[in-house]
C-alpha cells in the first residue's frame, strides 16, 4: 500500500530521505515528496505548494489527486486548518469529521466520468486508524462532526457562520470537500484530520486572520504530527471499506 499525506509543511520531517518526484498529469505537473515511514511508502503533497503560496480556491485539486493516483497511492490522510462553528471545539482542537457539506460554488470537484457514491465521504478504515491513534496517544479528538467547505479565500460573514451553526455544522474549511470528492472518484481512501485555528462563530472577539492561523498551526505542529504518525502505524493491512467500489465498477463497465 502507498499512502498519501496532504497538508502543510509541518509534516515534512516525519519522513526519512524525502525525495522530490514530479508527476505529469493531464491537469498539470505536481511535485510530490516521496519518503518512507515504518517500511511504508509515503507521498507527501504540500497542498498550497512548497511555500504556502496558493490560496484554497486556486489549488489545482484535479492535478493533485490525479498525481497521487498515478504515484500508486490508495490511501490519503489529509490535514487541514479550519474554523470552529461549534463552540465546543476550541482553538487547537483536533477534529475527525465524518460528514461534509460542500458549499463551494466556483470550483470543479469532479473528473466528470461517472457518479460516485459519497454517502459516507470519508474512509471508515482510515478514520478508525486515526481514532485508535488518538486513544493510544491520549489525545482529545472531536468526533461525529460535520465539516462545511466554502470557497474562500475570504472569511465568512457573521450571518453565514450563524447559518452554518444553525444547520448543525461543526467546522468550516476551504479544501476538503473537493479533495474528498476527487479521491472518491479515483477510488482512493480519504480521511481528514482538522486543527481549529480560529473560532469562526461570528461571536468571537478575535476575528480570524492569517497570522493567528499560522501561529496556532505552528504551536500545534508536534501534536498533529504525533497523531498522523501513530495513525500511519495503525493502518490495517487489509481494507474493509467500499471507497473504491464506484471507481472499480466504472473501470469494469468501461472494458
Ligand atoms: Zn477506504
Amino acid at each position: 500500500m502507498k499512502i498519501g499525506l496532504i497538508g502543510g509543511t509541518g509534516l515534512y520531517d516525519l519522513f526519512h530521505l524525502l525525495t522530490e518526484q514530479c508527476i505529469e498529469t493531464e491537469y498539470g505537473q505536481v511535485p510530490l515528496l516521496k519518503g518512507e515511514y515504518e517500511g511504508k511508502k509515503v507521498y507527501f503533497l504540500p497542498r498550497h505548494g512548497t511555500v504556502h503560496g496558493v490560496l484554497a480556491p486556486y489549488v489545482n485539486y484535479k492535478a493533485n489527486l490525479m498525481a497521487l493516483k498515478k504515484a500508486g497511492v490508495d490511501q490519503i490522510i489529509a490535514v487541514s486548518a479550519v474554523g470552529s462553528v461549534n463552540p465546543d471545539i476550541p482553538i487547537s482542537g483536533l477534529t475527525l469529521p465524518d460528514q461534509l457539506v460542500d458549499f463551494t460554488r466556483r470550483r470543479e470537484n469532479t473528473y466528470g466520468k461517472f457518479s460516485a457514491d459519497m454517502t459516507l465521504p470519508f474512509c471508515p478504515d482510515l478514520q478508525q486508524a486515526v481514532r485508535s491513534a488518538a486513544q493510544e496517544n491520549g489525545q482529545k479528538l472531536y468526533e461525529n462532526t460535520t465539516l462545511i467547505c466554502v470557497d474562500g479565500p475570504i472569511y465568512e460573514t457573521r450571518n453565514e457562520l450563524q447559518l452554518f451553526s444553525s444547520w448543525g455544522m461543526d467546522i468550516v474549511g476551504m479544501t476538503n470537500a473537493t479533495e474528498a470528492a476527487l479521491a472518491r472518484e479515483l477510488g482512493i481512501c480519504f480521511s481528514v484530520v482538522t486543527l481549529s485555528t480560529d473560532l469562526a462563530t461570528g461571536f468571537a472577539s478575535i476575528p480570524p486572520d492569517l497570522a493567528t492561523h499560522k501561529k496556532v498551526a505552528a504551536e500545534n505542529k508536534e501534536k498533529v504530527k504525533a497523531l498522523v504518525e501513530k495513525a500511519l502505524s495503525l493502518l490495517p493491512k487489509q481494507k474493509s471499506c467500499q471507497c473504491a467500489k464506484s471507481y472499480n465498477d466504472y473501470m469494469f463497465l468501461k472494458k
